[in-house]
């Protein structure tokens, strides 16, 4: 068995140079598998050319991250929706609502995020959350369906917040904030079943300690991983294999 990436934006120009040498490299450490989130329209098509150039280890998504969401929106997610029949996206993502940076769309934030949901539910999809300062506005949305599933990727918050994506259904996507001197999610991931957890870096972003600050690169997916290790006192082994399960069932990554 081997560990999937499932939060990588590896299209972005910060891998150009060096892209494949990275996946080489990470394969050698048994990370064999990337999923990529969408971020805006002009990141679709170096996405696309990422997992065509790679089928069998790039996977793609397609929504609109909330901070891209502006004046432009409902044009931005017509081009987005009018992608998803000729692909095989295996998530809509990443979508979600942030209100750390800036509040001037939260109301379209929150519009945008509704009608990516509703693409998820038509075609089936789960969904790849970004929420930041925003959990009650997510949570609150979400709980009207029974219907979708998803992950909540770079998950930082408590327990209560942990229990209540459980509830919902949803996976925990734990990166390399668990490797923060300053975090508490390590003592969230001792009180939950590895049955909830996605394990992803969201590179080019977050890089895990001892990389903090730095570019983050597909094989610090492994540092996240033997994190966890640690805190359940389990083995490498049994962690991918309890990872590549959690992750097959949430994305059918292997659809033709
Ligand atoms: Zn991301």
């Amino acid at each position: 068995m081997f560990l999937i990436d499932t939060h990588i934006h590896l299209y972005l120009d910060d891998y150009h140079k060096d892209r494949d040498l990275l996946i080489k490299k990470a394969y050698k450490k048994n990370i064999k598998k990337f999923f990529l989130p969408n971020i805006d329209t002009e990141t679709i098509d170096p996405l696309l050319e990422l997992t065509n150039l790679y089928p069998k280890k790039c996977y793609p998504m397609i929504g609109l991250h909330p901070c891209s969401v502006d004046d432009n929106y409902i044009k931005k997610l017509k081009v987005l929706e009018s992608k998803i029949e000729k692909h095989n996206f295996i998530a809509i993502g990443e979508i979600g609502i942030d209100l750390h940076w800036d509040k001037t769309f939260k109301e379209e934030q929150k519009k945008a995020f509704i009608i990516q949901i509703e693409w998820a539910v038509k075609y089936s999809l789960p969904i790849v959350i970004h929420s930041r300062n925003s959990f009650n506005e997510i949570y609150n949305i979400l709980k009207n369906y029974t219907n979708l599933t998803g992950v909540f990727h770079c998950f930082g918050g408590g327990i209560d917040e942990a229990k209540k994506i459980i509830d919902l259904g949803f996976y925990l996507g734990i990166g390399g904030v668990l490797t923060f001197k300053n975090s508490d999610l390590n003592k969230v991931i001792q009180r939950i079943s590895l049955n909830h957890l996605l394990i992803e870096t969201d590179g080019p972003y977050l890089a895990p300690s001892p990389h903090r600050g730095r570019r983050n690169e597909p094989e610090n997916l492994l540092i996240i991983a033997k994190k966890i290790c640690e805190i359940k006192d389990i083995s490498i082994s049994k962690l991918t294999n309890k990872l590549y399960l959690n992750t097959n069932s949430l994305f059918c990554h292997e659809k033709p």
